[in-house]
This record gives C-alpha cells, structure tokens and sequence, in this order.
C-alpha cells in the first residue's frame, strides 16, 4: 500500500459516514477501546493530549478494510449485519487500540554498528569514534555499496518486527547515500517496501543528513548538488513522487539555519514539504526556521528555546520528540515534553529508528521512556505515539485513530488497559495486529503473506 499523506483531510474534514455494510471483521469485548478520536482535523494539544476516549466493554467492526462501527459490544452488536464470512474476534477483556504511527525512522540502511556502542560504553567521543571509521559515514559507506534489492531484503524484514510491536504506519528518510545516485537508490528501495509491505510508508527526502567527506572543503558545492539534482528526482512525478517531505539536519557541524533554509525552501518549491532535526545538540534555531518555513514538523527539540515552542504552536508545526535517542546518547538531556504542552504545541513521539543513536524501532518502549524520562501521563504518550504522530507526517485523515471511515489498522493488547504499555516496560505486550482490517499478527506470532 502507498502512503499518500492527505493534508486538506488531516486539516479539515472528518471521515465519511459508514452505511453499515457487511461486516468482514467484529472485534467484540475490549477490555477498553482507546479510540483515541477527537484529533482527526487537529492534533491533540493541551489537556486534550491526556484524554483519549475509551470505551469500557467496546467493540470495533470492520468492512472493506475500514473502521464501520465503533462502540460498547452490545451497541455494536445491536447496529452491525454480520455474515457467514464475518470474522469475529473476542479479545476477552484485552485492551484495543490504533496502530502506533512511528512518524521518524531512518530504516533503510545496510550494516550494523555495534561496535560502536561498545566503544561508546566506554566512554569514547563522537570525534573519536568517527576518527576509527564509525558514525553515521560508516552507515553511508555500507548503504552506498548495498544494491537496492539488498537494502529492500533487509527493509522488509525490519518492517515485519515493526509490525510485531504495533507499528503499522512509518516514516522512512534517505540520508545514507548523500550522492546523487545512492539518495535515489535509497528512495526507490523505499518505494518498492511500500508496495511489497502492508505497513504505510511515507518516504522523506534527507540528502542533508550530514555533508560527506569528499565535499567537506566545499560544503557550498554540495548544497548546490541537493538542490538542483538531488531534489527534483525526489520530487519527480508529481502524485507518484518518489518523496513527500524535505528534511535537513540543521546543527552544529551540520547544517546553519541559513543553509537549512535554503534547502528547505528549494524542496517546498518543488512540492516537497519541509521537516526539520531541529535543536538536537545545540539551541541553533531549528524549531524556529521550522516555524518560518511552515514544516509539517521539527523532531529532536532537546535544546528548543521557549520562542521557537511558541511559533511552532502558533504555525501548526508538531513537535516530535524523540526519546530513544537520548537514552542511547546517555550523557544529554530530553527533550521537555512538559513545557510543549504547556506551550500548546502538538507533541508527539517516535523512534528514530537508525543503527547509530538509535537501533530500537519498539513504539511501546519509546512510550515508557516518553513516560518515565519526559513525564508525559501514560495516555498522552499514546496520543502522541498514534494520532499526533499521524498528524506530523500528513496521514491523520486516515490513520492514528479508531474511527469510523479511517483504515482499520488495530493493536489488541495482552493486557486489560493501555497504562501497561509504558509500565510492563521492554516487554511484549502486542498480541495481535489488524492492518487495513486484515490480521497480520495473531498471538503475537507473524501471519505469512
Ligand atoms: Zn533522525
């Protein structure tokens, strides 16, 4: 399935109305239901954010792939024309809730780095890792040799132990080619997962991901490379583009604000819409361009000044926190949730799912340390992890909520509420999963395409 972001529905209208047809599939008995609805035309901000609606004893029925009916069992019961080809599922008090939307992850990617983390435990710096060959130029070295059939075999099999932990909705960025070529290789490789996976995938442009070595005294020449050949064969092809979203690292040693905005505003020229690393290392001034340039979001945010919150709250621009990645860098802070709410910004988390400053893509365990390390209220942090996530990467018309007309992507919990997510931290506690209503993990095992 091709993601296609809809951002006129994510802003404005709600799903059509179901007729009730026949039902293919009937989920009865819930536990709770987390519809998490209520945030289809605009993110959940403020004290909406700890709200989700719940359905105690609820049920959800699905036909052609969409929600139809959402309600306590008896009223679903009472409403839906099941047949003899209806499936029914009794998740005997287990809580249901969406899919988790992992709204930043960089993976595709070939080779693996833990040698890395090895040295990193023992104390090493940045510098001196990357001194030994290590860092993100290690990845890109791996990826730039890995045809595109090896980054796809490998895409795949990630994209089924997503599916094992919930996840059924991904945003996947370039940014280990940095060449021309290797970016669209990258993009195609993406391209092709999404029409061999029934995970969605929303495809981002990162040529700017970091400046690579042979351009290194002429960063100017390598800029000038994103955008005027890099960037048009990303967005090439209108409604099939091979991308929907231009983001840069703008850091320290990376990319200046000045340079971001260039790129960012090259990419928006040519229909791709802008997304920020923003404020991860240093306070530079990356939520702020965000805001300015009208990015769907700005992710990182760990030294974002309270006046970049602000004209992220005021421009629409969510905040995506990612607290994977400060947990493994260990020596940082996170990023302050907290102070985004207050602010009003629109929160939500996600993995950034990459082998260096992040190799876990496990939704729940973000959803603990979003909890225990950014103190977010176990139902904020689902919110943010479905349909604020949605919402960041354009999808929320069609994803991160149980409602009635959205895709019928489901998680049935083993266990009776969703506040066991964040406290049975690391453990497994997705017990089937329904994409597109069709049943793609059963008892927390794969069921085989
Ligand atoms: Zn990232």
């Amino acid at each position: 399935v091709e993601a296609r972001p809809d951002r006129e529905t994510a802003r404005g209208e709600s799903p059509p109305v179901s007729v009730h047809p026949e039902i293919d599939l009937l989920i009865i008995s819930a536990g709770e239901l987390v519809t998490v609805a209520g945030g289809t035309a605009r993110p959940l901000t403020g004290a909406a954010l700890d709200r989700p609606a719940v359905i105690p004893n609820g049920a959800v029925a699905v036909a052609a792939g969409q929600v139809a009916d959402v309600g306590t069992t008896d009223a679903v019961l009472s409403r839906v024309q099941t047949g003899p080809n209806t499936r029914v599922i009794d998740a005997a008090g287990r809580a249901v809730i969406p899919g988790f939307v992992d709204a930043h992850t960089h993976l595709v990617f070939a080779g693996s780095r833990e040698d890395e983390f090895a040295m990193r435990l023992q104390g090493a710096t940045y510098q001196e890792i990357a001194a030994r060959g290590g860092g993100i130029m290690s990845t890109v070295r791996a990826t730039r040799q890995a045809t595109r059939e090896e980054l796809v075999a490998a895409g795949l099999r990630r994209l089924d132990e997503l599916l094992l932990v919930g996840t059924t909705t991904v945003e996947i960025k370039s940014g280990y080619g940095l060449t021309v070529e290797d970016e669209e290789k990258q993009l195609r490789a993406v391209r092709e997962l999404s029409h061999r996976h029934p995970i969605d995938i929303v495809p981002t442009f990162m040529g700017a991901h970091e400046i690579p070595p042979e351009y290194r005294s002429k960063r100017e020449d390598y800029i000038r490379l994103i955008i005027e050949e890099m960037l048009p064969r990303a967005a090439a092809g209108g409604e099939g583009r091979l991308a929907w979203f231009c983001d840069v690292f703008t850091e320290k040693g990376v990319f200046t604000v000045e340079e971001s905005r260039q790129i960012l505003l090259a990419g928006r020229a040519h229909g791709l819409v802008p997304k920020v690393h923003a404020d991860e290392l240093s306070p530079l001034g990356g939520s702020e361009l965000a805001a300015e340039v009208g990015a769907i979001s700005a992710d990182h945010l760990l030294h974002a000044s309270d006046e970049g919150l602000r004209r992220m709250a005021q421009r629409g621009t969510v905040a995506v926190c990612l607290p994977g990645t400060a947990f493994c860098l260990m020596n940082v802070p996170y990023a302050n949730a907290r102070r985004m709410v207050e602010l009003g910004c629109a929160v939500a988390i996600a993995s950034d799912f990459n082998p260096g400053s992040c190799p876990t893509y496990s939704m729940p365990f973000i959803i603990t340390l979003a909890c225990m390390q950014m103190k977010l209220t176990p139902s904020e942090a689902l919110a943010a992890a479905t349909i604020n996530a949605a919402h960041a990467i354009g999808m929320a018309g069609r994803v991160g909520s149980i409602e009635v007309g959205k895709q019928a992507d489901l998680v049935i919990l083993d266990a009776p509420n969703h506040r066991q997510i964040p406290y049975r931290m690391g453990t497994g506690l997705v017990y089937t999963v329904i994409k597109n209503g069709r049943v793609v993990v059963e008892e927390r095992r794969l069921v085989r395409r």
